[in-house]
């Protein structure tokens, strides 16, 4: 694979930008590796600046739901663009969005937009701090709620610890606020609320998608959403990449589940920056200008970003019979093949997969929680994912992330995943 121009680009890049990356994980560090340049994206396919495409399973961490470019979305900005680019002030299209947002998902009676998925899980955190007047936060090893700094934070060892910063630059201070307990372990939830009665919230990715694909167990989220009840806490559903996407009405439809607040991004911006938080009127009637609970933002609401949401929640909402079932027969068929000649080749390989995203983890076991994930052999992760990308097929570049299908991926794509597969696992055990 021909990288010299994007070999040239990343020199650049690293003398103006730290790392020279804008996230960090876009750096292919944790492969050690650089970065291919994009030059543009069109359907299943990236292509970058030296002439190579790829099949693109990342789907920007699976934002673009209806795939690159789709020419309705682009034809539905570009009337969005001729009327302005940001206003500062009210217009009917945000009504229109969060209408469209409260009717999916029937626990959010109101919702805000912000600009990102990290501003929706800070306002969501300040704002069940200020409606219960507490000031501890419950969240679970593995899960990333973006760079908020009460939610940078996992265990060091031991349940029901003081939270230790993952980053510096993160007060000690506030970082003690933190619990953090494991997915799928409801008692080590229990073991933070019995010690402790100044809990505010308890947030979650009802599907953890963020330490790679980790489903709930039968009864985590029921029981989560109990717990929550009885003590007064609010449970607070990071639905960011689940919602949309693993049904209409995101994780929450499909458990059953009647969070508290519920956050969202990703997929409502059709590949622009937003972000939005909602749930029941009486708490989120707490915000400013009702409120004491301030939250604002100069791009908040911005017309082009809430006109593509408008575009893309308006298709899965029409198309959703078809969808979301084509995601999950492509799913079956990409999962069995890849399994299967996983197993030919000796390959230790499990896949955890709901309707529209999965994670291939390189483990001789069921990956059910933090730890099993993080046991994964992450060097023949970097093995298949460099493979892979010589075969012209992007996946995350990190053991620990989501892979992402969408509305462009058509039988074509998986089978030339499955050919690309079925040489790169032949290889991968050779030294
Ligand atoms: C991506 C993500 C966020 C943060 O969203 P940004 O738009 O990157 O700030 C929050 N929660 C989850 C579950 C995410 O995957």
């Amino acid at each position: 694979m021909i990288k010299t121009r994007s070999d040239e680009y990343c020199d650049e890049a690293r003398r103006c930008i730290p790392g020279g990356v804008n996230s960090p994980v876009r750096a292919f560090q944790s492969v050690h590796d650089s970065p291919f340049y994009v030059k543009r994206a069109k359907g299943a396919y990236l292509y970058d600046v030296d002439g190579n495409s790829f099949i693109d399973f990342v789907s920007s961490w699976g934002a673009v739901i209806l795939g690159h470019a789709d020419d309705a979305l682009i034809g539905a900005v570009k009337d969005a663009l001729d009327d302005g680019t940001s206003y500062g002030a009210c217009h009917p299209y945000e009504i229109e969005l969060a209408r469209l947002i409260v009717d999916a998902f029937p626990s959010m009676e109101c919702v805000r937009l912000t600009t990102s998925g990290t501003e929706a899980t800070m306002s969501a955190i300040r704002l069940a701090r200020g409606y219960t007047g507490k000031s501890g936060v419950i969240k679970f090893r593995g899960c990333y709620h973006g760079h908020v700094d009460s939610l940078l934070v996992k265990a060091g060892s031991g349940l029901a610890t003081f939270g230790i910063p993952d980053s510096a630059g993160v007060p000690a201070d506030l970082a003690k606020h933190t619990y953090v307990a494991d997915f799928n372990r409801l008692e080590s939830v229990r073991q933070i609320t019995g010690s402790s009665d100044d809990i505010a919230c308890v947030i979650v990715e009802p599907i953890m998608g963020n330490m790679g694909v980790i489903l709930p167990e039968d009864g985590f989220l029921k029981g989560l959403e109990s717990l929550c009840r009885e003590r007064g806490i609010l449970l607070i559903f990071d639905e960011v990449i689940s919602g949309f996407r693993v049904a209409f009405g995101g994780a929450q439809q499909i458990w059953g589940i009647d969070p508290d607040i519920t956050c969202l991004g990703k997929i409502i911006g059709g590949g622009f920056p937003i972000g939005a938080f909602g749930g029941k009127r009486h708490i989120m009637e707490r915000l400013a200008p009702l409120g004491d609970v301030y939250q604002a933002g100069t791009l908040s609401g911005n017309p082009v970003a809430v006109r593509a949401g408008i575009h893309v929640l308006g298709r899965l909402g029409s198309g959703r019979g078809e969808i979301y079932p084509g995601f999950a027969r492509m799913g079956e068929r990409l999962s069995a093949a890849m399994l299967e000649t996983a197993g030919q080749h000796g390959v230790p390989y499990r896949i955890n997969a709901i309707t529209g995203m999965f994670t291939g983890f390189f483990s001789r076991d069921a990956v059910t929680g933090y730890d099993a994930a993080a046991a994964c052999d992450r060097g023949l992760y970097e093995k298949f994912f460099k493979g892979m990308l010589a075969e012209g097929v992007f996946f995350a570049p990190s053991q620990f992330e989501a892979s992402f299908f969408t509305c462009a991926f058509s039988t074509a794509e998986i089978d030339r995943t499955i050919e690309a597969a079925g040489k790169v696992f032949g290889t991968i055990l050779k030294r």
